[in-house]
């Protein structure tokens, strides 16, 4: 159980992840889910249950860090239309893979998440959207949404409470823009998956033009403990600004990859050397990407930076979704991106023409490079072909797209240059 002392808390979504079988009902209700959900039921009223969240500084684990609590707030009441909430599960980053961790471990706890936030909101129909690949992760969440029904924790009435919420799981269909929230709302409207421009949000103009509220996995996983133990006792894990536990997921050249679950403020070293058990080569990491592969890189001299969302920006990156990449002495960056340029191509929805137009190029001449056909001018067009693509589009995939070639220029222009046709051996 997540200790009542905040100083104590070392995890608190990945709390129950450990004990066998609790996807099942029985035993996740043995181990505390759904234990707190009647008297937030009974006793919260919407406004208090949003003042909770604001209270606990919880930040949207998804990638940009906003306040979930602002973001509800936003909703508007009483417009007539429907409320809804989605729970964004198209966790598609490069690197990332947290949430799906949370889901086919303990599916009960996003549920009751969502529940709660259901219920804060207003909503009577929620969605959770999982990437097309997930399909042990979407056959656990439906067997366990299957018992929370039977168990009156969805449907009509829930527990008597008054409140009622249907929770469908609908799957994509492998795009990665669609984890994008507007691209999911077209995607789950039935459309092709492109991205519409912000504003409006979609907590005032979402899914049908209703107020929608598009929440990430974590995020909503977080939200049963914030209610239990109180906004208070949230804010006073982690660092002012960055409070919490956050799910890192790390890749690469670590002894032991995989998802781990600490207080934000952990530095970047403590991670990778207490929890991942260390480089593979070397002492000090060449590169880590620290928030996905759209994130900047940050290299040697920070390896002492605070994971947290102030830290990285401070750093010249993002926390992003949490999914940090370490590439030791080792590496091949060219080959590293260009496989990430290949990624970005291909899955650029082709809607604006600086993406569309744009990752072709940056595909086509990391190609060229890394097949040792490179010449110097093409690092100038890699230049001006990411500069000139981030900020033009209508979501954030071409700046994704951007970040590692200009990282890969900023920091190792020289192992590039050894690839041109001219240097290549
Ligand atoms: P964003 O900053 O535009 O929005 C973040 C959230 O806050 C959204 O839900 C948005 O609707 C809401 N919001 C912001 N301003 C608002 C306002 N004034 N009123 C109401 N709501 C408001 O960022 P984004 O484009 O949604 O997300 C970008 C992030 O996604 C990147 O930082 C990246 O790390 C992350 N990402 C994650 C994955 C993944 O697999 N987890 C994949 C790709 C990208």
């Amino acid at each position: 159980m997540i200790p009542s002392d905040p100083k104590q808390v070392k995890q608190i979504c990945f709390d129950r992840i450990n004990i066998p079988d609790v996807h099942t009902l029985a035993v996740a209700r043995k181990h505390g889910a759904y234990e707190f959900l009647p008297t937030v039921l009974a006793e919260f009223t919407a406004a208090k249950i949003i003042d909770e969240v604001k209270v606990s500084g919880l930040r949207g684990r998804g990638g940009a860090g906003f306040p979930t609590g602002l973001k509800w707030s936003f909703v508007p009441r009483n417009t007539g239309k429907p409320t809804y909430l989605l729970c964004n599960a198209d966790e598609g980053e490069p690197g990332t893979f947290k949430d799906r961790d949370i889901m086919r471990f303990d599916p009960h706890l996003l549920i009751e998440g969502m529940i709660m936030a259901g219920f804060a909101l207003g909503v009577r129909d929620a969605y959770i959207y999982i990437r097309g690949e997930f399909v042990h992760e979407a056959n656990v969440l439906n067997a366990a949404i299957k018992e929370a029904y039977a168990a009156n924790l969805l449907g009509e009435n829930i527990l008597g409470s008054g409140y009622s919420m249907e929770l469908t799981v609908h799957r994509g269909a492998g795009a990665y823009v669609c984890g994008e929230e507007t691209a999911l709302i077209e995607s789950l409207e039935g459309k092709p998956g492109r991205p519409r421009f912000k504003p409006p949000f979609p907590a005032v103009e979402g899914f049908y033009r209703c107020p929608t509220v598009v929440n990430n996995v974590e995020t909503l996983a977080t939200v049963p403990a914030i209610l239990k133990h109180g906004g208070a006792w949230h804010a006073a894990i982690g660092v002012p600004n960055n409070t919490g536990c956050k799910i890192f997921s790390v890749s690469g050249h670590v002894n032991k990859p995989g998802n781990y679950e600490v207080p934000m403020g952990t530095s970047l070293k403590t991670l990778i050397e207490d929890y991942c058990g260390g480089l593979q080569h070397g002492s000090v990491p060449k590169v880590v990407i620290p928030g996905g592969s759209s994130t900047p890189w940050l290299t040697a001299e920070h390896y002492n930076t605070p994971l947290t969302y102030d830290g990285m920006i401070k750093a010249g990156s993002m926390l992003g979704s949490g999914a940090v990449i370490v590439l030791d002495e080792t590496a091949d960056v060219v080959s590293f991106t260009r496989r990430l340029a290949h990624f970005y191509a291909h899955e650029s929805c082709g809607q604006c023409t600086p993406c569309r137009e744009g990752t072709g190029w940056l595909e086509r001449i990391m190609d060229r490079i890394e097949a040792g056909q490179g010449c110097e001018g093409d690092l100038r067009v890699l230049k001006d072909a990411s500069t000139h693509m981030a900020g033009r589009t209508i979501c954030a995939l071409a700046d994704g797209a951007a970040a590692p070639i200009l990282s890969m220029l900023k920091h190792f222009p020289e192992e590039v240059r050894a690839y041109l046709a001219e240097n290549a051996a």
